[in-house]
Parts: structure tokens; sequence; C-alpha cells
């Protein structure tokens, strides 16, 4: 249908209405709103487009139901070897103050880095691979009906003998898989799939970082609820060779959020703060050596469990982002500014020579 100048600009007009009060633009996004699937792609679109030297995005797999699983890089472009850190948001489908506090962290990230000078060092350095919604069929099917709200695991069919559906992708990793704190019951919310990385879900993020391991320095992923920061391993028997280090990390990270609103967050090993288990991201990320992975679990501590309620997100991201930024701040400083001190002292060493050779000194 042909449309004359004044009826096409109507339209414009009236999609762009349409957009604003369907939360699409950015600067009209409400972060402090839950937000479903189709919203938070339009989000990451327009944020690519209106970032378009710092953000691009990348699908990197499928899920079992065929929607693309994309992630945000972020980072700005650089002659110098970059690292990377890893965040993932939304494996469990209805822990939904995860994929907002990505969201967030975007958002805040792309907001501060043109007037915070130790953002925009990261930013130089470091590209963050995010995700805002790694599960993403079980997050449209929690976004379904109240009776499908609580959904967890991904929405593969079970085995030939079962009629229930999804595997619990945080259980389905490649690291002690099937050992501890899972069930082979595929109707359990803590089902482990039948063999590692059955889930597409769980390989897509398996095949990217594996190509990036060298790359990326840290490993995050967000989950609800529980106020906790838990560091490899899930099994009582496994001990990360890091682990006071990465406690250390942990307890800096909880004061830092602690600082913000005054919430309490418990820093340990899945065995020792919450409940052993095998099979999960972080413990995989730790075990091909990516040297920080941390799981955090947001808020709350069961008074709304999974379904915090909306007035609770502003001040969850808010706490949150000071706890990711004091890790990565870690992190980054650990990588760059001992590498910054090694280059120094030998150009230090270089200049000491050249000139007493040239009897200057
Ligand atoms: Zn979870």
């Amino acid at each position: 249908m042909l449309l004359s100048s004044s009826g096409f600009l109507g339209l414009l007009t009236l999609l762009g209405a349409a957009s604003v009060a369907l939360g699409l633009e950015p600067q009209n996004y409400d972060f402090s709103k839950y937000h479903t699937m189709p919203e938070i792609s339009a989000w990451m679109e327009q944020t690519k487009k209106e970032n378009p030297d710092v953000v691009s995005t990348m699908i990197y797999g499928k899920t079992y139901e065929k929607s693309n699983i994309t992630l945000l890089k972020i980072g700005i472009k650089s002659d110098v070897k970059k690292k990377a850190v890893w965040m993932d948001c939304g494996i469990h489908a209805r822990e939904w103050i995860s994929p907002a506090f990505c969201q967030y962290f975007v958002k805040e990230i792309l907001l501060t880095y043109k007037t915070d000078t130790k953002v925009e060092e990261m930013l130089k350095n470091l590209d963050f691979y995010i995700t805002p919604v790694l599960n993403v069929d079980g997050y449209i099917y929690s976004w379904k009906n109240s009776s499908t709200r609580l959904w967890r695991k991904s929405r593969s069919p079970g085995p030939a003998n079962c009629t229930c559906y999804g595997t619990d992708l945080n259980r389905n990793f490649y690291a002690n898989w099937g050992m501890v704190g899972v069930s082979r019951n595929c109707c359990s919310e803590v089902y482990n799939g039948p063999r590692a990385l059955s889930e597409s879900e769980a390989q897509a993020v398996t095949e990217f970082v594996l190509q990036r391991s060298t790359e990326i320095l840290c490993f995050l992923t967000i989950h609800s609820y529980g106020q906790l920061i838990l560091v490899p391993y899930g099994h009582p028997n496994v001990t990360a060779p890091n682990y006071d280090e990465l406690m250390d990390v942990g307890l800096a990270a909880a004061k830092a959020i602690k600082g913000i609103h005054g919430m309490d967050y418990t820093v340990g090993s899945s065995p020792n703060v919450l409940y052993p288990n095998s099979g999960s991201s972080r413990d995989w990320a730790r075990l091909i050596g990516i040297p920080y992975s941390f799981t955090f679990e947001l808020r709350d501590k069961g008074q709304h469990g999974f379904e915090l309620p909306e007035d609770q997100i502003q001040p969850t991201c808010e706490e949150a982002y000071a706890g990711v930024h004091s890790i990565i701040t870690y992190v980054h400083d650990k990588n760059f500014n001992a590498a910054a001190t090694i280059r120094a002292t030998l150009w230090m060493t270089l200049l000491t020579w050249w000139l007493s050779s040239t009897s200057l000194l």
C-alpha cells in the first residue's frame, strides 16, 4: 500500500508512539520494571544503534525452540591486547531480577564511561560479553501466565519415558557433571539432562567461552535469590587453587554491596553457604582456567523469593552494580597495573643501561 507523505509521517509518529508506549526506546526504557523478551531484544538493538562505537551484538547460539541467544559486546576499540569479562543473566527462567540486572549494568557502564575515567580505562582494556537472557525459551515461558511464572529449566522435552520438560541448565555443564546436588528424575527442578552439555544453551556458552578462555579473566553468572556471592566449587571435596583470593575478592564485593543500601550478602562456596551442586557454569569456568568465577544470588532472602516486587529492582541493581564493580576493578587492576609496572621497570632498566653506557649517568 502506498502512503502520501503526510500519511507516511503520521504512520511514523504512530509507530514511534507505540514503541514509547511499549517502553522500547532506551531513553524511555524503564529499568525499574521487568521486561518481556521482545522488549529486551528491542532494547539490545537500540542500545547497539545508539552506541555504535562501543556496543555490538553477537548471536552465539540457538535455544531448543530455535530462538537466538544474543550477547552485547561492550568495549572501547584499542590497539592493546584486550582481556574480557563474561556476564550472563537469566539462566534460570523465573529469576527475573537477573535479566533486569544485566540491563541495568549495561545502561550504567554506557552512562558512566564518558565521565568516569576508571570505567573508561576498564572499557579500554576489557571487553564485556553480556548475555541479558540466556535461557530465552524458559524466560518466555515464565511470562506466559501465572501458572508458568515459576518455571526454572530449559524447555526441551525429557527422555522418551518421561512426560516432563526441561533440564536445569546450571547442572548441565561439563564440571563434575552428575556427581552431587542433581536429580536423574526429568520432572525434578534440578534434572541435569541426559548427558553433560545435552542442552543447546549450555553448549552455546561452552563454545563461545572456550574460544576465548585465555582472554576471559572473570566469569560472572547472575541468579536469585538468597543474597549470596558463591565461589567455586559446588562439589564439597574440591577447592579452587585461588580459593583464598576468591574469598577476599567476594568479601570486598559484599562490603561494597552493604555500603549502598545496607544489605547483607554472604560469601562462600556453594556447599558451605547454600548446598552442594555440580554441572554449574561457574564451576566449569574455573575448571577451564578462568581465574575469577562467581555466582551472584541477588535479593531477597525468601520473603518474595523469585517474585521480587518491581519497587526493589532499582535498589537491588544499584547494590549489585557496586559488588560487580568491586570485582572487575580488582581483576582489571591486578592484570593491567601489574603489566604496566613490569613494562615501566623494564623501560627504566633499559634507560639506565643506555645512559650509563653513554656515560651520562
Ligand atoms: Zn538460579
